[in-house]
């Protein structure tokens, strides 16, 4: 019999696991437990759905087993059971959820002591074995046995069973050590209370014997007793969605969180409630600290646990999340969802439908809730699922922007600090026409526009755009509070009285052949050249005409086959700047070196490359020297 080499990420972690320090080690049954929990569900969903006959749910359990003198304790299930095949696949290769919380922490963390964090699987059980046999057999097909004792590789090869379906893993466990007394793992009280810890909700009986001694003759005046076997169930099967709140820890929530959805930090909000009336399920709902590798990536699935009466239909159902939520992760858990319902049936089901825009509205409250009375907690949530929000706001044509707006956060230049636009509304002046609102690659560039500062002196906040997607969400939600949102960078700043206009517009007038010239040397990249009253002390700066802004230019112009389109610009100089006078005295041919240099920096400014840096240096040098 040939031994296989494992894939050399499994290698990886049966390392970690093989000369784990870890203190926990205890959880590797937890997590056989839960494997032998996926196999029964796996089993039984098959059932319902044709493809194996004469299942009932009553028959299933998970058995602990140990024999004393040979060291070993024995996980067992009457679930799907592994071929030959799945054997190699699944235990040669860590499975996907397992790999990436494994991948995520090595990279990020020192250490192992988070290993009881999240769902190690399988291999966590080499944290306290020499030696794993596991012994298989699916309905109606041969047995094989595949074993281990760590690095080496493993073997598969055929083997006699005693079952007729299901999975046996044995464990060979090590000798003690001064820290690690692994004889535990023999005791029946240290595994019930194990198996109360953390795996107390599991819908199948985990059953194990029990040694007692009992008389023999219970009339007797002096009995005899004898040692006999009692068959126990040592969870309660109660699903923790389906306790009542009073009755569970937060420990118990967190726990059940990270094992369950593979998260090594604790979430930052449980949502658990019960719902009756027109649709009629437990919801246990998380919103997770940090977003996962994949989360912005098109590989990432969102989706809730389904289940219908304790019995688990589908891992991650789409349809149950909006996908501005798609970060939430938890379990639902409905009568009315029926058993046997198809994928495609799913989609259309009423009252799944239901459930979702229930859940929405309670995701939606509960995040405001959060939002309202522990900022530094959802300021935390906000920076690794913010940019979901936005998204949800700016898609459908805006659709859900009245529901997220109340959600946001963006930077205010008043203490370079998030605020919600209800405290940015709250704050603004009886003279405020509008919300501004300023565009760049970080709040300290911003901070250094031009436009910004004169907005600033009026005594107006404004807020700083950091995300591609930041314009075209205040741009899809328009107003808020009546107050149109308004780029400081954009045409329709309208911050000047009526006489000041009139003196502008006469003052541009006057000024009209120059600018033509101006315009001239420039090009097309401009559309007009004129002077302003906005910019304080800054000589000049690039105004957008219509609805594109620079910004929105900039990220139209990055996404793979969008059409390209440009920003029509003013280029704009400061009529009180001494270069205003400056250009009046210059002869046409100077005045198209300065008009050419003057857009130059304008692009600067805005954080826009210059199309020809060569040029640019050369045109300097040359008013140099
Ligand atoms: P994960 O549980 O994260 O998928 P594991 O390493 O724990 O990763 O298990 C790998 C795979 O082995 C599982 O996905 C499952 O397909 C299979 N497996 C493990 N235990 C059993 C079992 N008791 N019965 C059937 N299949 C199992």
């Amino acid at each position: 019999m040939r031994t296989k080499q494992f894939k050399a990420e499994s290698k990886k972690l049966l390392d970690l696991m093989i000369n784990s320090i870890y203190t926990h080690k205890e959880i590797f049954l937890r997590e056989l437990i839960s494997n032998a929990s996926d196999a029964l569900d796996k089993l039984y969903y098959r059932s319902l759905s044709g493809g194996v006959s004469g299942i009932s749910r009553d028959e299933l359990y998970i058995r602990l087993a140990v024999d004393k003198d040979a060291r070993t304790l024995t996980v067992s299930d009457n679930g799907i059971g592994m071929t030959a095949e799945e054997l190699e696949q699944n235990l040669g290769t860590i499975a996907k959820s397992g790999s990436l919380a494994f991948k995520q922490d090595n990279e990020k963390q020192e250490g192992i002591d988070i290993i009881g964090q999240f769902g190690v699987g399988f291999y966590s059980a080499f944290m306290v074995a020499d030696t794993v046999t596991v012994e298989s057999r699916t309905q109606g097909g041969e047995a094989y046995r595949w074993q281990s004792s760590g690095a080496a590789g493993y073997t598969v090869e055929p083997c006699e069973v005693g079952f007729e379906r299901g999975t046996v893993i044995t464990l060979q466990l090590k000798e003690d050590t001064e820290q690690d007394k692994f004889s535990e793992y023999l005791e029946y009280y240290r595994l019930s209370s194990l198996v109360k810890k953390y795996s107390d909700y599991i819908g199948y009986p985990i059953k194990m014997w029990r040694e007692v001694s009992r008389p023999k003759d219970p009339e007797a005046e002096q009995p005899e007793y004898e040692t006999v076997l009692e068959d126990q169930v040592l969870n309660s099967m109660v699903p923790l969605w389906r306790k009542n709140k009073n009755e569970i820890t937060e420990d118990e929530y967190n726990e059940f969180y990270q094992s369950r959805f593979y998260d090594w930090e604790k979430p930052v909000r449980v949502i658990h409630s019960h719902n009756e009336g027109q649709a009629t399920y437990d919801a246990l709902l998380y919103i997770p600290r940090k977003a996962p590798m994949d989360f912005y990536s098109k590989d990432f699935e969102k989706g809730l646990a389904l289940y219908s009466n304790g019995v688990l239909i589908m891992e991650r159902c789409a349809d149950l999340l909006p996908d501005h939520f798609a970060f939430v992760r938890g379990v639902i858990d409905s009568e009315d969802v029926s058993l046997n319902i198809s994928r495609e049936m799913l989609q259309h089901d009423y009252q799944l439908k239901l459930i979702a825009r229930n859940l929405e509205k309670k995701i939606k409250s509960e995040l405001k809730k959060l939002l309202d009375t522990d900022r530094e907690a959802y300021e935390e949530f906000f920076r690794a699922f913010g940019l979901q929000l936005k998204y949800g706001a700016y898609s459908d044509y805006g659709t859900h922007a009245e529901q997220l707006r109340e959600l946001l956060l963006f930077v205010s230049s008043k203490e370079k600090t998030p605020v919600t636009l209800a405290e940015y509304a709250e704050r603004m002046t009886d003279s405020q026409k509008a919300i501004y609102y300023a565009c760049g690659e970080s709040v300290e560039l911003i901070d250094m526009l031009p436009q910004v500062d004169t907005v600033k002196a009026k005594g107006y906040e404004v807020l700083y755009l950091t995300d591609n997607v930041d314009e075209f969400v205040m741009k899809t939600m328009r107003t808020y509070n009546d107050k149109p949102f308004v780029n400081v960078c954009a045409g329709d700043l309208d911050l000047d009285t009526d006489e000041e206009k009139d003196a502008l517009k006469a003052e541009n007038e006057a000024a009209a052949p120059m600018f033509a010239t101006m315009q001239q040397a420039i090009g097309d990249s401009v559309k007009e050249v004129r002077f302003t009253h906005k910019l304080k002390n800054h000589p000049v700066c690039l105004t957008s005409m219509g609805d594109v802004s620079l910004e929105m230019e900039k990220v139209l112009n990055a996404m793979p086959a969008g059409q390209k389109v440009h920003a029509q610009l003013a280029l704009e100089i400061n009529a009180e700047h001494p270069i205003a006078a400056k250009l009046k005295t210059l002869d046409d041919t100077t005045l198209a070196t300065y008009a050419r240099i003057l857009y130059a920096q304008a692009r600067l400014i805005a954080g826009m490359p210059v199309d020809n840096p060569t040029e640019l240096s050369n045109l300097i040098c040359d008013l140099m020297v």
